[in-house]
């Protein structure tokens, strides 16, 4: 048997608290355990209190959002959606569902989220052809919003709705706007990795009430309100449960907390490697507060000596765990044969980037370890090319 002595560190493990555990206990005695009830309803009612948005639904995955959210933007199969190609698979795989064509777009230098420019350009080309895409699908990637001001105007000026993926950024803001806001249906995640867990879960928010009513069908199997069973067209198991939401409620209470600790490891890491030659970390963008879910950055290797995979696997070789960028849809075998506009720059991001462990529980000596690592292989780089 082979025992490890020094402790893994994880990119991003859930982080759990006292409260989330009495909250969870009290909601099994309580036999409020199903997805319906006083614990799904207040998590539902907390959510959108902390976003200042008058709706959110519960639901199983962000996933499940995605998907509901584009069956409730009338999205249909046949038609196309445009889309980051900067992101997980799961925002892509939804538009799968409903049977429409995604087309790419890249990200731009600023924010790594999609290019404002190149959406217009591509609304612009689609219109001329009379074949306006029936929904935009923005990612807020790694934390940090999108360009809403421009994206949401030229949405508006083409008629097409806007849905926001914001799986990876509840706690980020677009001006004084929460992040999942912006756009007229928000979908959020709280997988294990995310900001805030339920172990697993989703939420959709939006400012339209016939929305969320029609989300709230779906998710329930589309079982009308009559005695008995009776059904009008093709529902989804997709309700939270009553344990997790309770859960759900215990981690959103402490969320301003989780931001503070994640943008900290962020700041860490960054005052410690700045100098070192050949490595950028992602930007903030100026209209918006990121939480820095994750830390990600940039590795030159001309520059630095050694490329962003060297470090992967030195840090794995210390029982730490990071993890290079999303591949960008585009390059997903899956998606070869899907449309892209522009894809340089999240080419480079792929081939260059690095995320670091980014845990809200991260310990100095943790984030110590971890630089520590880098700073060693980067000098045993640098001596190796000499
Ligand atoms: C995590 C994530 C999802 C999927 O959420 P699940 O809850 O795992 O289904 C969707 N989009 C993005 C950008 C994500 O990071």
């Amino acid at each position: 048997m082979t025992t490890n002595l020094t402790q893994r560190i994880f990119l991003s493990p859930p982080h759990m608290s006292p409260v989330d555990r009495t909250l969870l206990i009290e909601a099994f005695d309580s036999n409020w355990i199903a997805p319906c009830g006083p614990q799904v309803d207040a998590f539902e009612r907390e959510f959108a209190e902390a976003l200042d948005i008058p709706y959110a639904v519960a639901l199983s995955s962000g996933t499940a959002a995605l998907h509901l959210a584009l069956l409730a933007a009338g999205v249909d199969s046949g038609d196309t959606v445009l889309t980051s190609t900067l992101t997980f698979v799961a925002t892509a795989n939804a538009i799968r569902y409903v049977g429409a064509n995604p087309v790419f777009i890249d990200s731009d230098r600023s924010s790594w989220n999609m290019d404002p420019g190149l959406l217009e350009t591509e609304l612009k080309r689609l219109a001329t052809l009379g074949q306006c895409p029936a929904a935009v699908v923005t990612v807020d990637i790694l934390g940090q919003c999108a360009d809403y001001e421009r994206i949401a105007e030229i949405c508006r000026r083409y008629g097409v709705p806007l849905i926001e993926d914001a799986a990876e950024s509840l706690g980020a803001t677009y001006g004084d706007q929460a992040a999942g806001t912006l756009g007229d249906i928000g979908c959020f995640s709280f997988n294990g990795n995310k900001i805030i867990t339920t172990s697993g879960g989703g939420m959709l928010v939006t400012r339209e009430k016939k929305i969320a009513d029609y989300v709230r069908h779906l998710a329930s199997q589309a079982r009308r309100p009559v005695s008995h069973y009776e059904h009008e067209e093709i529902g989804f198991n997709y309700r939270l449960s009553g344990l997790l939401s309770a859960v759900g409620r215990g981690q959103l209470s402490v969320l301003t907390e989780r931001v503070k600790q994640r943008r900290a490891n962020f700041q860490f890491y960054h005052d410690a490697l700045k100098e070192l030659p050949g490595i950028e970390f992602m930007p903030e963008a100026s209209f918006g507060y990121s939480t820095r879910w994750l830390t990600a950055m940039l590795v030159n290797p001309d520059q630095l000596g050694v490329t962003a995979d060297d470090l992967r696997l030195a840090l794995e070789t210390e029982n730490i765990e990071a993890r290079r960028i999303w591949k960008p849809m585009h390059l997903q075998p899956v998606y070869a044969d899907c449309r892209v506009c522009g894809g340089n720059v999240s080419d480079e991001f792929f081939e260059y980037g690095l995320c670091l462990p980014s845990g809200s529980s991260l310990t100095e000596e943790d984030r110590e370890r971890v630089v520590k690592v880098i700073l060693a292989t980067v000098e045993q780089g640098l001596s190796k090319a000499a």
